[in-house]
C-alpha cells in the first residue's frame, strides 16, 4: 500500500513529485524521450505490395523510459496512463494523413488475456488518440479469434503465420465506403500484428488503414 502511494506521488520517469495524482508522468519527462526521426519507420517496416496498411508510424524510439511506461501501462493497472500517452503523441505527431482518419480501432488482446489484465492497453492509448483527433474510437471493433502464443520468441515468419486470421471485424460493426481507419497498438516490432488486424478490415471493406504505436526500435538498433 505504501509503495502504491509513493508511486502515485512521483513521476514515473523522474525523481520528482507530480502536480496531480491522476497523471503518472510529467510532460517534461515525456518530452525528453527521443522520438523516431523517420516516423513512417523505413528501418523496421518494408511495405510489401500487398500490405493492407497504407502507412505506419511510431512516435518514440523504444528504450528505458518507454519500457517503464509500457510496463506501468500493461502490468500496474494504469489504463489512464495509456489514454494520456495516446493524447500526448497524437497532438505532437505531424503527419498529413492523421487529419484524414475517420475512426480509431485498437488492436485487441485475446479475451483470456484481457480478462486477466482487466483492460486492453491498446484501447486505452486509442481513447487518448481519438480524443486528440476528435474522432470516434471503437474499442471492440476488431476481435481476436484464437489464441496466439507470445510473439517475442518467434521469428518474423512464425509471427506472421501465427497471426494469420487471428483477427476479425466485429459482426456488429459496419464501415461506410472509403472510411479511413487508424489502428493503435503499444509497440511496433515487425508490423505483423498491425498488418493482420488491417487485413481483417480490408477483407470486408474498401478502407484505407494506417497504424500508429507509441514506440518502435531506434534507427541505430
Ligand atoms: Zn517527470
Amino acid at each position: 500500500m505504501l509503495s502504491e502511494l509513493l508511486f502515485l506521488r512521483y513521476c514515473l520517469l523522474g525523481d520528482h513529485h507530480l502536480q496531480t495524482n491522476d497523471r503518472l508522468v510529467c510532460d517534461n519527462c515525456l518530452e525528453q524521450i527521443p522520438i523516431t526521426r523517420e516516423p513512417h519507420l523505413p528501418h523496421v517496416w518494408h511495405k510489401s505490395d500487398d500490405s493492407p496498411l497504407e502507412s505506419v508510424c511510431s512516435y518514440w524510439t523504444f528504450q528505458e523510459q518507454v519500457q517503464s511506461l509500457i510496463h506501468a501501462l500493461k502490468y500496474q493497472r494504469k489504463p489512464s496512463l495509456g489514454e494520456y500517452l495516446g493524447q500526448f503523441i497524437a497532438t505532437r505527431i505531424k503527419l498529413p494523413w492523421l487529419s484524414s482518419v475517420d475512426r480509431v480501432f485498437p488492436v485487441p488482446l485475446h479475451p483470456t488475456k484481457q480478462r486477466a489484465r482487466g483492460y486492453n492497453q491498446a484501447a486505452a492509448i486509442a481513447r487518448g488518440v481519438g480524443e486528440a483527433l476528435s474522432v470516434s474510437v471503437d474499442a471492440t471493433g476488431i476481435v481476436r479469434r484464437r489464441f496466439t502464443e507470445t510473439q517475442t520468441k518467434l521469428s518474423r515468419t512464425e509471427r506472421h503465420e501465427n497471426l494469420m486470421g487471428a483477427f476479425q471485424v466485429h459482426p456488429q460493426v459496419t464501415l461506410s465506403e472509403n472510411e479511413t481507419i487508424l489502428l493503435i497498438d503499444d509497440v511496433f516490432t515487425t508490423g505483423a500484428t498491425l498488418e493482420s488486424a488491417a487485413r481483417s478490415l480490408r477483407k470486408k471493406y474498401s478502407t484505407t488503414v494506417y497504424g500508429l504505436t507509441l514506440a518502435t526500435a531506434p534507427l541505430e538498433a
